[in-house]
């Protein structure tokens, strides 16, 4: 459907809902350890928040939280680092199973955590 392309306030209102969806998920990386349920449920509205405005979550987002089980990652909490040397990548190894892998070579991608230049 073209028609619900329309915008809603435009410009404005897309910068507003980024800041949300920040938020949401810098306090989704908080309390993942505190409040795991509170967590997930801040991720969820985050992602919903971005389909709704047709934001896309973003590569630096995306590597906040997994894409499985929507849990936000906590290094050595719920998720484990590794290197692959071998084929320049990072793997994040999350404790639902799920594998997510970043190569770390400047061409594709931002380093780790990085926020993408606006
Ligand atoms: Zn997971």
């Amino acid at each position: 459907m073209l028609m619900a392309r329309k915008m809603e306030g435009g410009k404005n209102m897309r910068q507003k809902v980024e800041e949300r969806v920040e938020i949401l998920l810098s306090k989704a990386c908080e309390v993942v350890k505190a409040r795991p349920s509170d967590a997930l449920k801040y991720v969820k509205t985050a992602r919903k928040l971005c389909m709704r405005h047709r934001i896309p979550v973003g590569r630096a987002r995306k590597r906040m939280f997994c894409k499985k089980c929507l849990m936000p990652f906590a290094p050595g909490y719920n998720m484990k680092v590794r290197q692959d040397s071998k084929n320049k990548r990072v793997l994040y190894v999350c404790e639902c199973g799920g594998i997510r892998s970043f190569s770390y070579m400047k061409k594709k991608g931002y380093p780790v955590h990085e926020k993408p230049a606006d």
